[in-house]
């Protein structure tokens, strides 16, 4: 199947054409020789996605954090974002980043720090709102600053994008059309997941057709637990679980054929991130448990094998 001009190229990445294969990006064997289980192939490749956002980057709040308060913020992007880099790099693990169109305009050397790491790059739009709560006026209107301010910055060109909050679902399934007239041929924003999409949507990567023409949906990683469907790859609910869980849930889903999908942010990783009262589920998603989770994260990540997620839309694509 080909999604158009998604097919990744020679010298190309599925999310855009920046982003070369970096040459140290090969695990090595272990001192007896081995090689690490992350490197044998007969492992599905799952992803790691970025969101690059700032701490204050919370929808549906107003207030102290509205965006016309952004400017006066304390700004935490940058080391959070240099941490990030570092521990990927010690992981040798690329990623995809969904960006922030706001964050790209004020640093866009960051957006080349993460190029030049040989990171994809995608969209996370650019004010960082609920696509649901906009039309299709706004919403188109609000891509394309995002793909204005990732071009400015060097990048070439977006495929790829990630909704805030997950929030592309029934509320907003145009929202994949207009994506598809503005050149995007990925869409991870639709979660299997109550309460932010619906336990109905499939957990595997998948084709979704719009009038405009297909467009590859692929999910993040859930659980079934205690009768729930629980966030295992994001989230509170990826940085309450031992790594051991975490790795068994994606080994379990790599045995079925399928990648796993996995989506942390900057702000995550914050020693000392700062404090504002937010309502109840939200400090929950934002706050509970980062103690230690850069530790964790690590251990998950020398514990399998991920790559961008471009990686799974090739894989996708060649077996459909
Ligand atoms: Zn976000």
């Amino acid at each position: 199947m080909t999604l158009g001009s998604g097919q990744a190229g020679p010298g190309t990445s599925w999310c855009n054409s920046i982003v070369a294969p970096k040459a140290t990006m090969q695990r090595r064997p272990n001192a007896d020789g081995r090689v690490p289980r992350a490197a044998n192939p007969a492992h599905a490749e799952n992803a790691l996605t970025v969101d690059l956002e700032e701490w204050f980057h919370v929808c549906g709040v107003g207030g102290v954090l509205a965006f016309e308060h952004w400017n006066t913020l304390p700004a935490r992007v940058v080391p959070t974002t240099r941490s990030l880099l570092d521990l990927l790099d010690r992981a040798e693990v690329r990623a995809t980043f969904f960006i922030v169109g706001w964050i790209a305009e004020r640093y866009p050397w960051l957006v080349q720090a993460v190029h030049d790491a040989g990171h994809e790059i995608g969209s996370h739009s650019y004010r960082h709102q609920r696509v649901y709560e906009l039309d299709e006026t706004a919403f188109r209107s609000d891509l394309r600053a995002s793909i204005v301010a990732l071009k400015a910055a060097g990048v070439a060109d977006v495929r790829c994008f990630r909704a805030p909050e997950w929030s592309v679902n029934d509320r907003s399934l145009w929202a994949l059309e207009t994506l598809v007239e503005e050149g995007f041929t990925l869409d991870a924003s639709m979660a299997p997941l109550k309460m932010v999409g619906s336990v109905m949507y499939p957990r595997r990567p998948h084709v979704r057709r719009t009038g405009a023409g297909p467009i590859l949906e692929v999910p993040p990683l859930v659980a079934d637990r205690f009768g729930q469907v629980m966030p295992l790859g994001w989230g509170w609910g990826l940085r309450m679980s031992s790594p051991r869980r975490v790795l068994r849930a994606i080994d379990r889903l790599n045995r079925s054929g399928q990648p796993a999908v996995l989506a942390v942010h900057p702000w995550e990783l914050d020693p000392d991130p700062p404090r504002v009262r937010l309502p109840a589920g939200l400090r929950f998603a934002h706050y509970f448990c980062l103690a230690g989770f850069g530790e964790r994260l690590r251990t998950i990540l020398s514990g399998g094998r991920f790559g961008p997620i471009g990686r799974i839309a090739e894989a996708t694509s060649a077996s459909m």
